[in-house]
């Protein structure tokens, strides 16, 4: 049991935490964003990050500052924590980065882990080895067997008080993501990165990165806290925090405003091509696009950086309410909308809804249908496994979406996508969810899927199916019984006898 990690409330495999930070002396509500900062370019001072954005915690460079003439004597006499102004905890990376960049590196494991200690870090990094996406499962396996033995010596070194980073390298070779993970959940570090996901970012394969997320999450106890490194763009929290990631760092913020570029939840715009500011945050409310480009280069790019800086801050808040309040994936429903690739996201996750249903609440507040992609949402799967347990009435069983009948000696609900269950569920989560008029095809296939469920889970049981128009792919899915099409029964011409005409009082 990792006891420096605490959660609290779950949406999907998302999660309110508190990742205690010994060696800083404070607490960090997670999900939490990293500002990078590189000491060489201070876009935003720390200080600032603190006072302005309400930063606990941020992430530098060991590795520069290790070799760097102006800052390393600096950082060890001052500490890091003087040298940038700056009260939070404070993540140190080892130069991994600059390892896969360049190829190598001055410095190994043991050596950059008693620097970052010796620079007061609160948490420190081994040199593992970030391997990219797509690469041969020979050289993924090779790297992997690196990233475990830098982790190995990390265990090894006395950092006192400081956390250790244990990456989880594997390329896109999930099986390895996955051995990598429960590798690394078995060693005495602290702290989870999913490393060597940039290059997918970058290339907008989101739906690569949830399906590497996942991988990694299968090999990690609940208690691991997961920073998806190297990821900073608002535009994928929600989803990347319903995958299960706790901590993000970025960059981002400050290399797009030094390329004059200005971060929305819906993507990235270029400052040249805004008339207006979509966003109230004090620079956007203070200036206008062209006011900013008119600035010099300096104060343009820190602008940008604190409007990209409100703009992720602005979408952590808001996916730490949407946990809160229990729709997480209404939120990243709508962030899918955004971009195709997100919709790819999106469509990735839900691949994984029986591995979100292990930690997702079974009571919150609402679920809104607002796509086709809401039939495949872990709360439809969990319905289905119920109805394996349901008792069924004796006799002959309506499974209606209207009214009861009398014909039949018990009636149930049926509602799409969720299927068939007892009228006396009804009010329960996640029956009373608000579904659009206009369903999509998946919607009713998902309900009939539920309904060929129940009926094989009671095969004595003799069930009549009633529904108002249904596509006929979803009809296709019922197993073999009586239908019954209840917008042939209702109008002026209907006869006597309608199977649909007792109130139940709903
Ligand atoms: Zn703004």
């Amino acid at each position: 049991m990792r006891d420096h990690f605490e959660t609290r409330d779950w949406d999907a495999a998302g999660r309110i935490g508190e990742l205690t930070v010994p060696r800083a002396g404070v607490t960090v509500e997670t999900p939490a964003l990293l500002p990078v900062i590189n000491p060489h370019l201070r876009t935003v001072e720390p200080r600032q990050l603190e006072r302005e954005f309400g930063a606990e915690i941020l992430i530098t460079n060991g590795y520069i500052l290790y070799g760097s003439d102006d800052y390393r004597e600096r950082a060890l006499s001052e500490g890091l924590h003087d040298l940038y102004d700056f009260s939070g905890a404070i993540m140190t990376d080892s130069g991994s980065f600059q390892l896969a960049e360049y190829g190598e590196i001055d410095v190994d494991t043991e050596e950059i882990l008693r620097f970052q200690h010796d620079i007061g870090s609160d948490i420190g990094t081994p040199v593992d080895i970030p391997t990219p996406p797509d690469v041969s499962r020979e050289q993924a396996e090779r790297d992997l067997a690196e990233t475990e033995a830098a982790l190995a010596a990390a265990e090894e070194v006395d950092v006192g008080e400081m956390l250790v980073n244990a990456p989880i390298q594997g390329s896109t070779h999930l099986d390895l993501r996955e051995q990598a993970a429960r590798h690394a959940d078995a060693t005495d570090l602290d702290v989870f990165p999913v490393g060597a996901v940039v290059p997918l970012l970058n290339d907008y394969r989101y739906d690569d990165m949830v399906d590497v997320v996942a991988a990694s999450k299968r090999g990690l106890g609940a208690d691991a806290p997961v920073h998806l490194f190297g990821a900073g763009h608002p535009m994928m929290f929600a989803l990347a925090v319903a995958a299960g990631c706790d901590l993000f760092d970025s960059a981002a913020y400050a290399l797009y405003a030094r390329d004059d570029r200005y971060l929305t939840v819906r993507g990235t715009e270029h400052l040249a091509d805004l008339d207006y500011f979509p966003c109230s945050c004090p620079v956007c409310t203070e200036h206008t696009p062209a006011e900013v480009a008119e600035r010099g280069d300096a104060e343009r790019e820190e602008l940008l950086a604190r409007h990209n800086l409100h703009v992720t801050y602005e979408e952590l808040r808001r996916v730490k309410q949407a946990i809160r309040r229990g729709d997480l994936l209404e939120l990243v429903e709508e962030r899918a909308r955004s971009h195709p690739a997100m919709a790819d996201g999106y469509r990735a996750l839900l691949d994984h809804a029986d591995q979100l249903n292990e930690t997702d609440p079974v009571r919150k507040d609402s679920f809104f249908h607002t796509s086709a992609e809401s039939a495949r949402r872990p709360e439809v799967r969990r319905h289905h496994e119920r109805l394996d347990r349901l008792d069924v009435p004796d006799g002959a069983v309506l499974l209606t979406e209207g009214e009861n009948n009398s014909r039949f000696d018990a009636s149930w609900r049926v509602k799409p996508p969720f299927g068939p269950f007892p009228r006396s569920l009804s009010n329960t989560y996640p029956l009373t969810a608000q579904v659009p008029d206009r369903l999509s095809r998946e919607a009713y296939e998902a309900a009939a899927d539920g309904i060929a469920r129940l009926v094989e889970a009671n095969s004595e049981t003799a069930f009549t199916v009633a529904h108002f128009d249904w596509p006929g792919s979803a009809l296709a899915r019922l197993p073999a019984l009586d239908t019954i099409d209840l917008t042939e029964e209702e109008g002026p011409e209907s006869q006597g006898g309608s199977p649909a005409t007792e109130e139940d009082g709903r």
